[in-house]
C-alpha cells in the first residue's frame, strides 16, 4: 500500500530490523516479536490488527484494462488498498451479523446489440425502483444493492474498475480524487456496473458498458422528453442544464442524443468541434452539486459502537484509525 521495497522499510526503521528478518516475516518463515511488530506497524502506517485478520479477500482478475496502463507498483498499491478496506468491511459485517443480499445476478443481461445494453439499464432502473428520475448519490444506491464500492484517494491516472470478491460479491473501486469531476466519477461507476451486469455476445465490451452507463444516468424516454424526439440543432447551454440536473457530462449527453437518433451523426460531429474550439473537451463547465459517497461502512461502525457489539478500540482498528482520532471523530457533530 505504501509502495515500499524491503530496503525502504529497513531504512525507515533506522535498521532496527534487518532486511533478512523482514524478508522472513514476509515469507512466513519467522514471526516478528511484539516489539518488532509495533515498529513495523508504525513504519507501515497500519494497526497491529492488520496482521491478525482472519477474513480472506480474493479479488477475481478484474476488468481493469485502465489499471493495467499504470506501473506495476502502482497497480499493486491500488489493489492492496482495496483489499485492506474490503477485509475491514467484511470483518465489520460479520461482527454485526450483517449479511449482504445481492439483488441481482452477475452478468444477468445477455447483450446482442447495443440497444440491448440500453434496455438492460432501463430494466435495472425499474427492478431497483429507481424510476426515470435523476440518480442522486449513485455510490450509496449501488451499496444498497449489495455492491461494495471502494472509494480510494489515488493520485495516478486511474478512474476505477470492477471486480468480484470471493466468487460472488461485486466490487467497484473508484478513485475519489477531488480533481476528478463528479459527473466523471458517476459515469465511471455506471460504466463499471455495466461490466458487472452485462454479458456481451460478439460486441465491444467497452462500448456496451458506455451505452449502459449513459442509459442508466439518463434514460432515453427522459432524454426525448427533455430534448424532443428530433433536433436539427442544440444549444450548448441546454446540455449544461441537463448536466446539472442528471449528473452526466455534456459530451456524454451529446453521445446519447446521437445514439438514440435525436440528432444526426453530422450534427454530433459539428457539436463536438464546438467543444474543441471552446477548449472544454477535457474540462467542461458546470458541475453536478451532489454528494457521491457511501455512508454504509460508517453507519455500521456507529451502530456497532452504540449497541456495544464492538469495542471502541476494535471500531478504531476497523476504521484504520488511532483510538484518540477515532474518539474525536465520534463526538464531532459536523
Ligand atoms: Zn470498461
Amino acid at each position: 500500500m505504501n509502495g515500499y521495497a524491503i530496503q525502504d522499510v529497513v531504512n525507515l526503521l533506522d535498521r532496527k530490523i534487518s532486511k533478512q528478518a523482514i524478508s522472513q516475516y514476509e515469507n512466513g518463515v519467522m514471526k516478528p516479536s511484539a516489539e518488532n511488530m509495533l515498529l513495523l506497524c508504525n513504519a507501515l502506517g497500519v494497526r497491529p490488527d492488520y496482521f491478525a485478520r482472519e477474513v480472506e479477500v480474493r479479488l477475481k482478475d478484474p476488468s481493469y484494462r485502465k489499471l493495467k496502463r499504470l506501473p506495476a507498483k502502482e497497480q499493486e498499491k491500488i489493489l492492496q488498498m482495496a483489499v485492506d478496506y474490503l477485509e475491514r468491511y467484511l470483518e465489520l459485517e460479520s461482527l454485526l451479523g450483517e449479511e449482504t443480499i445481492l439483488k441481482f445476478s452477475l452478468h444477468q443481461y445477455e447483450i446482442k446489440t447495443y440497444e440491448d445494453a440500453e434496455r438492460a439499464a432501463e430494466q435495472f432502473r425499474q427492478v431497483m425502483g429507481f424510476g426515470n428520475d435523476p440518480l442522486l448519490n449513485l455510490v450509496e444506491r449501488l451499496e444498497e444493492q449489495g455492491i461494495k464500492v471502494v472509494e480510494l484517494l489515488v493520485h495516478s491516472d486511474f478512474s476505477g474498475f470492477a471486480t468480484v470478491m470471493n466468487d460472488n460479491c461485486p466490487v467497484i473501486v473508484l478513485n475519489t480524487n477531488p480533481d476528478i469531476a463528479v459527473d466523471r466519477k458517476r459515469f465511471t461507476l455506471a460504466h463499471e456496473l455495466g461490466h458487472l451486469l452485462l454479458k456481451p455476445v460478439d460486441l465491444d465490451e467497452e462500448k456496451c458498458a458506455n451505452r449502459f452507463a449513459g442509459a442508466l444516468l439518463i434514460p432515453q424516454d427522459r432524454l426525448r422528453e427533455e430534448l424532443k424526439a428530433h433536433r436539427n440543432n442544440i444549444h450548448i447551454k441546454e446540455l449544461l442544464l441537463l448536466k446539472q440536473q442528471y449528473g452526466i457530462s455534456m459530451q456524454a449527453i451529446l453521445y446519447r442524443a446521437k445514439d438514440i437518433s435525436i440528432i444526426s451523426d453530422y450534427l454530433f460531429k459539428e457539436q463536438m468541434k464546438v467543444f474543441s474550439q471552446l477548449g472544454i473537451r477535457k474540462q467542461e463547465p458546470g458541475s453536478f452539486d451532489c454528494e457521491e459517497h457511501s455512508h454504509r461502512f460508517w453507519q455500521l461502525i456507529l451502530r456497532g459502537v452504540a449497541e456495544e457489539l464492538i469495542s471502541t478500540s476494535k471500531a478504531a482498528a476497523l476504521c484504520n484509525m488511532k483510538l484518540s482520532a477515532f474518539l474525536d471523530e465520534l463526538v464531532k457533530l459536523s
